[in-house]
């Protein structure tokens, strides 16, 4: 897999996130009935539904980055939050180093952009530009940038969904190895019943719009999980059952 787990690992506590009630309509129409949910510090769970029930828009909630129309959200040991999106949303003109470096210069925070790139194997690519990487390199570094800070929530919108089958697969098995080394809650929005499988822990799945919570089920998997894990029938089982909720 070519990356290695350093000095970081261990070194994050997670986020405890508490939902109550929480509602929200656009322009009078409801997009997210009252929906309550809890997230234990270290866990790693994904928002599962269809297009439109609502996930984005909830993540958006968690990250801080949208209102809410009722309820309440409480959010313990979140000091430090990262957000991963389907663009990786790199600067064109700064190096991928300086692109991991980022969020340290807007915020004056202290990490370690070398150690970053290393932990998703981009080490060697520490001098290039976005135009140089392959979508799956861009998506590294996205992701680097946002572990660069030590998220204690770690917040990831549909991150591999543009890449290719195989490339989103080595970069799934990575994400997971990575948070079983550093231990932040981890928050995955998908559509994909396989992907929610193969990377959490539990998934909440949404209703078609207005989106509610319809099941919050544990994914009963090994905690270390690699590509082999796919052709396991415990894992086709959980895939299976999924799929069947799902709207
Ligand atoms: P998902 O991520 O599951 O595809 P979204 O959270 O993006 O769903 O959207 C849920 C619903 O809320 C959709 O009907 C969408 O059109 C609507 N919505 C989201 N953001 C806005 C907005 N800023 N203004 C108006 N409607 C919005």
């Amino acid at each position: 897999m070519g990356y290695a787990i350093g000095t970081m690992a261990q070194s994050t506590r997670g986020t405890q996130l508490t939902l109550t009630n929480i509602a929200r309509s656009f322009n009078g129409r409801a997009a997210l009935s009252p929906l309550s949910f809890s997230v234990q510090p270290g866990e790693f769970i994904s928002l599962l539904g269809p297009s439109g029930s609502g996930k984005s828009t909830l993540l958006r909630m968690i990250a801080g980055l949208e209102t809410f129309d009722q309820g309440h959200l409480v959010a313990d040991n979140a000091d430090s939050r990262s957000f991963v999106f389907q663009d990786a949303a790199l600067l064109p003109w700064r190096t991928v180093l300086q692109n991991v470096s980022l969020p340290l210069e807007l915020s004056g925070a202290n990490g370690d952009p070398e150690q970053a790139l290393s932990l998703v194997g981009l080490s060697e690519a520490r001098d290039l530009f976005p135009n140089q990487l392959s979508g799956g390199m861009k998506m590294r570094v996205s992701v680097a940038r946002a572990l660069v800070s030590q998220p204690s929530l770690l917040l990831l919108d549909e991150p591999f969904a543009a890449l290719d089958e195989r490339t989103r697969y080595r970069l799934q098995e990575e994400l997971r190895c990575l948070w079983t080394s550093m231990g932040m809650t981890v928050v995955f929005v998908t559509h994909s019943a396989s992907e929610a499988v193969f990377v959490s822990d539990r998934a909440l799945v949404l209703s078609n719009w207005p989106g509610r919570v319809i099941e919050d089920h544990a994914i009963t998997l090994p905690r270390d999980r690699t590509h082999k894990l796919r052709a396991d029938p415990a894992f086709i089982r959980e895939v299976s059952y999924l799929s069947g909720v799902m709207p």
